[in-house]
């Protein structure tokens, strides 16, 4: 398949870590592991034996909940590890390079710098809404770049990237580059999942995780879609037993159906928050636009975001500062919180306007 071209060349011949197979039919005297399982150890499997590697069960049921075929997905830590996975094993150190289109999430340059791969900014339109430059993205590739970074809804702008976008990409870049695209937040957007694409575009490479929507980013668990020969290359970069046997559980218990159901009620609660507080900051002095939100966050651009910072902290609450960031001059990302915590934010902001007259 020509898309495995693009891969680093040592790691598309590198003999993978045989790890000890997965027979639970047999009693494990093959992996040293203890025999006992530590007293206090009410897991379901037992924290002595290591976990399945790609374990079969949370693989179909996140197949499933994404819509896709279990071969289409590697399971792994977060989205995080995703990222760090599909960098190192297509970017040569000082020879590839990465394009990333900022402001965007950080971890797409800080894990291609890891790697010591090349990183060609295209910045997002902030005149006409962040939108993304598809012909600045196209004219920057050159020989070498082997991954295009999408994230939509972007963080920390808040804007969806149109599918029609998405197809350009893997049009213009096939066989020539990975377009990778973060959907971290689609859960709060009302749009597809870029997944609906996969059949007709191998170097398309899809990211889902259960930290946001799903409430388990304490449980470190996301998904990498991906045409099956990416996933197996990727398979073999992936620390032999990178899923623990606690989130293993935590996940397959936690987004059964009922869970489904709380999920989706919990959203629609943020989505009226989002409304409600985007309404009500665009009100108060100290603000000078809310930027709309496809996710379950705001960008709030202030006349003085050290008073809006100052602010909430003073009322017990963190909101973050992304001015280091180019395109963010003065401006704020606030997480939408629960009602009383959204309430309390508007108190804060409010009175420190107050003071200003
Ligand atoms: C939060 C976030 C992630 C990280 O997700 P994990 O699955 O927790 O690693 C990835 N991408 C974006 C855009 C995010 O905002």
């Amino acid at each position: 398949m020509k898309i495995l071209e693009l891969a680093r060349p040592d790691i598309r011949a590198l003999q993978p870590y045989q790890h000890a197979s997965w027979e639970p039919s047999l009693e494990r005297l093959h992996a040293n592991e203890m025999p006992w399982r530590a007293s206090g150890d009410t897991s379901v499997a037992g924290l002595n034996r290591y976990p399945e590697p790609q374990p079969v069960e949370l693989l179909t049921h996140l197949a499933r909940l994404y819509g896709v075929a279990p071969e289409n997905l590697l399971v792994g830590r977060g989205s995080d590890e995703g990222i760090d996975l599909i960098v190192r094993a297509f970017c040569r150190a000082e020879r590839d390079s990465v394009i990333i289109c900022p402001p965007t999430f950080g971890m797409y340059k800080v894990s291609a710098r890891i790697q010591g791969a090349g990183v060609i900014e295209v910045p997002l339109l902030r005149e006409r809404g962040f939108a993304f430059d598809t012909e600045g993205v196209l004219a920057a590739w050159r020989d070498g770049v082997k991954i295009v970074f999408v994230c939509s809804p972007n963080n920390p702008t808040g804007n969806l990237i149109e599918h029609t976008t998405i197809e350009q990409l893997c049009q213009a870049l096939a066989d020539r580059a990975l377009v990778v695209v973060d959907e971290a937040y689609i859960e709060f957007a009302d749009a597809p999942s870029a997944v609906t694409l996969l059949g007709r575009y191998s170097n398309l490479v899809v990211l889902r995780t259960l930290s946001k929507a799903y409430a388990l980013a304490g449980a470190r668990c996301g998904a990498l879609i991906a045409h099956p020969e990416i996933v197996s290359l990727l398979a073999r970069v992936l620390t032999p037993y990178a899923i623990p046997e606690p989130t293993i559980r935590a996940v397959l218990d936690l987004t059964d159906a009922s869970h489904r159901e709380e999920a989706r009620a919990r959203i629609a609660t943020i989505l009226a928050e989002r409304a409600r507080l985007a309404q009500q900051l665009s009100q108060l002095p100290l603000i000078r636009r809310v930027w709309p939100s496809a996710t379950n966050f705001l960008l709030v651009e202030c006349t003085d975001a050290d008073r809006v910072l100052q602010a909430a902290t003073a009322a017990g609450l963190i909101i973050r500062d992304p001015r280091s960031q180019a395109g963010l001059a003065n401006c704020v990302r606030i997480t939408v919180g629960t009602p009383e915590q959204n309430d309390r934010l508007l108190k804060s902001i409010r009175e420190a306007s107050g003071a200003t007259a």
